[in-house]
């Protein structure tokens, strides 16, 4: 842990407990899908502000989420594996703000990671954490990302990994876990079934348990992009703070934990006084598996299991299990639940690839259809600073991708082909 980690908080019930041993959740609710005992970390903000400054951290000259390792729950940078997480860019998104009516869109490319989404992030830190506690195996179920993030991260740091994954699980993940030397447990059931094998599994022989929205430091290593968001428009505002908040972030939600962890990102920003106001966060879910946004219409604690069946798999969830902090998250910051029909998620990996340059999965591009539903509802747009999130490379699905565009011209390989279809479709020719 580091120093200045004071303990872990049950969201459910309030009981506080140390953070040196081995708990996951509170003995509230231990084990029972989205009805589950969570734990905050807690720090000690107050003896952080007088240790460490916005400046300290500004000046830090490694650019992954190393440079947060006091606001992590690890001893030191160099606890963390040796692949660099994280630094991955804002981008400015011109053209695609004007086809939204705003005039500061940013996109947080997290595609760019090294295993291609944000679950690198939660993984850097439950392979410090299996390491720091001699664990024999890391282990995890996962719709995939998660998977893949673990893989690659334990590779880095040479520790054996058991990875849980539906039969289901798509290729392009599955490659990744091979390639990485996981050992994968093809489960023949849902992913839900899974994650309790990965469970009890963990409990039998003593393995380290990466499952989301179970093992509270998740949300620690996933709170790194909210820190990095809000440096990167210090920068680009260039009016001298380290860290400057934007006013909306939209976040495409499956289980709840990465929403959770961009709210805990900026509310240790606003603990520390490093910056003045929480953004609001919007999450966005498929209207296939909409489990959290109907809890936050209804105004309940617990969402009701639904029979997810999204295109965007990393979304797809039956039963959310970061629920309680992933409506805190929109509650507290005063944001919405967005749904957005999987036609929607499709129609969106286009132009945010066109106009912004960004190729996300559709779990990531879910995200941008949200924001579009958000400015036609009146509830964003114009002159906000508005920060959407990729959270998965384009690469992990691409056919979702492909199936979203209109498909190559096959020609036959004479010049005369080529004039046709410069005709036909209108291809600009020389400029003069
Ligand atoms: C995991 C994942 C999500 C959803 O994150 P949750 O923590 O489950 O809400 C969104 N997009 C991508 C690409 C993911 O891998
Ligand atoms: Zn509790």
């Amino acid at each position: 842990m580091s120093e200045f980690t004071l303990g872990l908080r049950c969201l459910r019930c309030g009981r506080e407990y140390d953070a040196h041993g081995d708990l996951y959740v509170c003995d509230c609710r231990p084990n029972v899908g989205s009805d589950i005992g969570s734990l905050d970390v807690l720090y000690d903000y107050a003896r952080l502000c007088s240790t460490v400054s916005a400046r300290s951290i500004g000046a830090d000259g490694d650019w992954s989420m190393a440079r947060y390792w006091p606001l992590l729950p690890i001893g030191g940078p160099g606890d963390l594996p040796l692949l660099p997480v994280g630094g991955t860019p804002l981008l400015a998104a011109p053209r695609l703000g004007e086809l939204n009516g705003m005039s500061s869109l940013y996109i947080k490319d997290d595609g760019r990671n090294p295993t291609g989404s944000l679950k690198d992030r939660a993984s850097a830190i439950a392979t410090s954490l299996a390491r720091i506690r001699g664990a024999a195996v890391a282990a995890t179920a996962s719709t995939g990302n998660a998977a893949a993030a673990l893989a690659g991260l334990c590779a880095s740091a040479g520790q054996p990994n058991v990875i849980f994954v539906p039969e289901s699980a798509p290729p392009a993940k599955l490659a990744q876990l091979l390639a990485y030397g996981s050992r994968v447990l093809a489960v023949r059931g849902s992913y839900d079934d899974a994650f309790d094998l990965c469970t009890q599994a963990c409990r039998e022989f003593g393995w380290y348990n990466r499952n989301t929205g179970y093992n509270p430091y998740m949300t620690e290593g996933k709170k790194t992009v909210a820190y990095e968001i809000a440096e990167q428009l210090a920068q680009l505002y260039g009016d001298g703070g380290a860290f400057r908040a934007p006013d909306a972030v939209f976040v495409s939600v499956g289980d709840g934990c990465i929403i959770g962890g961009v709210y805990k990102g900026f509310y240790d920003l606003l603990a520390l006084g490093w910056i003045e106001r929480m953004p609001r966060l919007y999450g966005v879910q498929s209207t296939k598996s909409a489990a959290l946004a109907q809890a936050w219409r209804e105004g309940a604690d617990v969402p009701r299991p639904v029979e997810a069946s999204t295109r965007a798999d990393s979304i797809n969830v039956n039963a959310p299990r970061d629920a309680i902090k992933a409506l805190r998250a929109v509650r507290e910051s005063g944001g919405a639940f967005i749904t957005v029909s999987d036609e929607a998620i499709l129609a969106a990996i286009p132009p945010l690839a066109r106009l912004g340059a960004v190729f996300a999965e559709p779990a990531g591009a879910a995200a941008y259809a949200g924001l579009v539903q958000a400015t036609a509802d009146g509830l964003a747009g114009g002159n906000e600073v508005t920060v959407v999130i990729n959270t998965g490379s384009g690469l992990k699905d691409i056919g979702a991708a492909i199936e979203a565009t209109e498909g190559a011209s096959v020609i036959e390989p004479t010049l005369d082909a080529v004039h046709r279809i410069v005709e036909e479709q209108r291809i600009p020719i020389r400029k003069h």
